[in-house]
């Protein structure tokens, strides 16, 4: 096995499609050397070692150390120095790079190979003493707190004392001998806190750099970042020793990071934040305030400092030469980082940059329209979730805002939520279904989880290219970052600005696409969903070949899915129906009844209630199928419960209160989820069905005569486990159809059809399937039926299930493929079989779930169901599923 592999000088032993073997950071070293871009020379311990380190008790292979040594001198050979060389030292930063990138989840160490005889090459050779001094005081630091454990404040602490002692206020104002000095105390509290001397020999160096990369692989906080985005352990990280480039080499000299497209907005133009005479992590850590890369930026910005375009044209020139090559090979927007050396541009980094979903939409069909990508490499390269963050909401541009304070607009979106000072009450909160806003002076790692319960972020400093602004643009939550203004006191839990204090638990509105903090909470405003979007899901619906319905079961719902483009209804529980107003008070007077007159006189105020939402439906829907399911009530939703609710029964019906509590004991159950629903209900008092099908009907003919198109209703029984349960109510409703038809003189199409969610349902469905003329998968009770898992109750052990990995994922999210699928593929199959034309669907929950419509087109569904806001997801979905 080969180990270790080489790049610089316009070549490299690996290249980008090696990603598994050298992480995407030394692929994209490989291959950017591989394409002449000015690289400095290193090299990439493979993945491979990372895997054999943990399975051989955290050793390396024997012929490591060889090849790190030969690898080494080659760096060495191209760039005419040796490493621990007394007058050409070569010094090294050395990185994890994991196949997937794991932003800030493992640490970087720069300009090892120092000592107390380089540092003084170093000087001589660069001529400036300040600057070699400089640099080993950050070795040290970065040194002892990456791979020996030690504290950073130490060194901090003891950085402001040595400026308190001389009366300074900038790092910047510390010469040579000052930092000498500081090193002295460095070394100090080295061996006081780690036990032993910093180590001088540039090779202990080396190996315990390359030690503490592979050991963050299995820190804490890379695990949870590998578990919140399903990256295997066993993929490992590689390892990148390179030759260092310094950014801190006077006014010359500089380092930043930038983009090929705005990542926020996805504009097609150079955006990025650099740092003159700085090093490194300088640009992220957001110590100092970063300049704009391009004079556009800068003046949009109002920034009085220079831009790069201004102050470092040739270098300007340069990567923007780059940019364009990198685009044009990688067919996608790049993040790149990069180093200036006394005027010589170096790529440290190039990688398919992170974007916001709105960026990612517009960077997809511009790259389409450039003739770069093809739609359909366009339509795939969206996440269907991430178009979530296009539909959330944003401030109405009326409301008044209480503008307290501006920051950067580093994640899109508005949010709102009571403050939380630490991401332990970000998680308390969430648990407590309470909205929060984290505010911190800046985020690190350790907030990811805190970052995740929350619904907006807020940092007093950092940049757009800070962790916090980073991170959040994964998460697609709005976030604001650099709000010098605010301070924030965590021992007192509040935050401070201009004369204003808000403490924990008051609430404020963050806007990430301004930049604003308001106080209190303001009116949000829903998404335009036009131009790149309308573009997209134009060339998704021209591939998909699955129809997308919405689950609706109000008119609001019906309105708000036909705008995200449902091409009609799959599901109407008309259950939910009842909640509305004052209604309930005759569902409960029609189940409370003993007998079939008192429930006709209860049906009889429903009546015209269902008709009107079913007018209503239908008008919404005009031309397009609407599926309307007959009342399949958990019964224990509908009983009364306060005192308060029976008294209104008792009001309504003139029956007595004791009568009205006797009759709720009787149907009080002790498995609701498994009791009186469904067409139990209807095959026990036939008319609730009766009154629900002769709403649909008038309905139907009604709307039909509003609108001018006609309307085919399905009526759809739910919880059928046998033909005769489905035969018994279709006789019913075909009754009142032909009953409607004739007092209206009208003639109408309807179907009647069933769900498909019980496992007796799914293995009958051939015979179901004579007689129902549609399917409907309804995969939340299929679910509960198969698993034998409660849907109410699963949330409270499914956890340990899917930890353990006993199930790959919530069956209740994403379709348990193997035994649920089965069900459905069965069902499918037998219904096919005896009914070819058959209507098949599935309006569970799955129907808006990437992974469960990717099943549903395997299968060969006609059309998946779901609830409104995911309608544009399930279009996306469809298509790359028919892809
Ligand atoms: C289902 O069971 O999947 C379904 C859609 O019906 P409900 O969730 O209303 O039981
Ligand atoms: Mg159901």
């Amino acid at each position: 096995t080969k180990w270790v592999y080489s790049f610089g000088d316009g070549k490299a032993e690996g290249e980008a499609s090696m990603r598994n073997l050298l992480g995407g950071k030394g692929a994209n070293l490989a291959e950017m050397s591989n394409l002449g871009l000015p690289v400095p020379p290193g090299f990439t311990i493979t993945t491979e070692v990372c895997t054999y380190y943990y399975q051989h008790g955290e050793t390396y292979p024997a012929e490591l150390a060889e090849e790190v040594k030969a690898a080494l001198e080659q760096v060495g050979a191209l760039t005419g120095r040796r490493f621990g060389d007394a007058e050409k030292p070569l010094l090294v930063s050395v990185r994890s790079g994991a196949r997937a990138s794991m932003p800030g989840m493992m640490d970087t160490v720069l300009n090892l190979g120092l000592n107390d005889a380089t540092v003084e090459a170093l000087a001589k050779d660069a001529d400036d003493e300040r600057f070699a001094y400089d640099s080993y005081r950050r070795f040290i630091t970065m040194y002892s707190n990456v791979v020996l454990g030690v504290e950073h404040h130490a060194f901090e602490e003891a950085l402001e004392h040595y400026k308190d002692g001389k009366g300074f206020s900038l790092d910047t104002e510390l010469t040579a001998d000052d930092w000498k000095q500081l090193i002295g105390t460095y070394k100090k509290i080295v061996r006081d806190e780690h036990g032993s001397d910093f180590p001088q020999k540039p090779e202990d160096q080396l190996w315990g750099a390359i030690g503490a990369v592979f050991s963050s692989w299995m820190i804490p906080r890379a695990k949870k970042y590998r578990e919140l985005n399903q990256i295997p352990e066993s993929w490992g990280t590689a390892v990148n020793v390179q030759a260092m480039v310094f950014g801190n080499m006077g006014d010359t000299s500089a380092t930043g990071v930038a983009f090929t497209r705005n990542p926020s907005t996805g504009e097609s133009a150079l955006y990025g934040e650099f740092l003159i005479n700085a090093q490194g992590e300088d640009v992220v850590a957001g110590i100092r305030t970063p300049q704009d890369i391009t004079e556009k930026a800068r003046i949009e910005a109002k920034s009085d400092k220079p831009s790069m375009e201004k102050a470092m044209p040739e270098s300007f020139a340069e990567l923007t030469r780059i940019y364009g090559v990198l685009e044009k090979h990688y067919r996608d927007m790049q993040d790149m980082e990069f180093t200036i050396e006394r005027g010589k541009l170096w790529m440290l980094q190039t990688r398919n940059g992170k974007r916001t979903a709105k960026a990612a939409l517009r960077i997809a069909v511009e790259l389409a329209g450039e003739g770069l990508i093809s739609k359909d490499e366009a339509i795939l390269r969206i996440e269907p979730g991430a178009l979530d963050q296009l539909l959330h909401p944003t401030i109405d541009p009326d409301a008044e805002r209480k503008v307290i304070a501006t920051g950067l607009p580093a994640s899109p979106g508005a949010a709102v939520g009571e403050i939380v000072f630490n991401s332990e009450a970000a998680e308390a909160a969430k648990k407590a279904e309470r909205k929060c806003i984290l505010v911190r002076i800046e985020t690190s790692p350790e907030d990811i989880h805190g970052m995740h319960a929350a619904e907006g972020i807020l940092t007093t400093r950092g940049g757009m290219t800070s962790h916090a602004a980073v991170v959040a643009r994964g998460m697609g939550k709005p976030c604001v970052s650099g709000v010098g203004s605010i301070r924030i006191d965590y021992k007192a839990q509040t935050l401070t600005v201009g004369g204003v204090t808000l403490k924990a638990g008051e609430v404020i509105t963050v806007d990430g696409s301004t930049g604003q903090v308001i106080q209190g909470e303001v009116k949000m405003l829903q998404p335009e969903l036009s131009g790149d979007f309308a573009a997209l899901m134009e060339w998704a619906d021209a591939v998909r070949t699955m129809k997308v319905r919405t689950n609706a079961d109000t008119p609001a719902d019906a309105r708000a899915a036909r705008k995200f483009g449902a091409e009609g209804i799959g599901l109407c529980r008309t259950e939910h129906m009842f909640f509305e107003g004052d209604r309930i008070v005759a569902v409960r007077e029609m189940i409370l009844a003993d007998d079939a007159e008192g429930r006709r006189a209860a049906l009889a105020k429903l009546l015209p209630y269902q008709r009107q939402d079913f007018v209503e439906l239908f008008t919404i829907m005009s031309g397009l199928p609407v599926t309307i399911r007959l009342l399949d009530p958990p019964l224990h939703e509908f009983l009364p419960h306060t005192d308060e609710e029976v008294q209104e029964v008792v009001a309504a019906t003139g029956v007595s209160e004791d009568k009205i509590r006797h009759r709720t004991r009787e149907l009080s159950e002790h498995n609701p989820m498994l009791g009186f629903r469904g067409c139990r209900l209807a095959i026990a008092f036939p008319e609730i069905a009766e009154m629900q099908a002769r709403a649909i009907f008038e309905a139907a003919v009604q709307a039909a005569k509003d609108t001018g198109a006609p309307v085919t209703p399905e009526v759809m029984v739910p919880l059928v486990f046998t033909r005769m349960e489905f035969d018994i109510v279709k006789a019913r409703i075909d009754a009142m159809a032909k009953a409607v038809a004739e007092e209206t003189g009208a003639s109408f199409e309807y179907q009647v059809g069933t769900m498909i969610e019980l496992p007796r349902a799914a293995l009958k469905a051939g015979e179901i399937a004579e007689t129902a003329e549609f399917f409907s998968f309804g995969t939340n009770d299929l679910t509960q039926t198969a698993l034998g898992i409660s849907r109410d109750d699963a949330a409270t052990f499914l956890g340990p299930y899917t930890q353990k990995g006993i199930l790959a994922v919530d069956p209740f999210v994403s379709i348990d493929r193997e035994g649920v699928g089965e069900l459905v593929k069965i069902a499918t199959e037998r219904g096919r079989a005896q009914r070819p034309d058959i209507k098949l669907g599935i309006c569970g929950e799955h129907g808006g779930d990437p992974a469960s419509i990717g099943f549903c087109q395997e299968v060969g569904l006609d059309y998946v169901s779901c609830s409104p806001f995911r309608v544009p997801i399930a279009r996306l979905a469809a298509a790359q599923a028919a892809l």
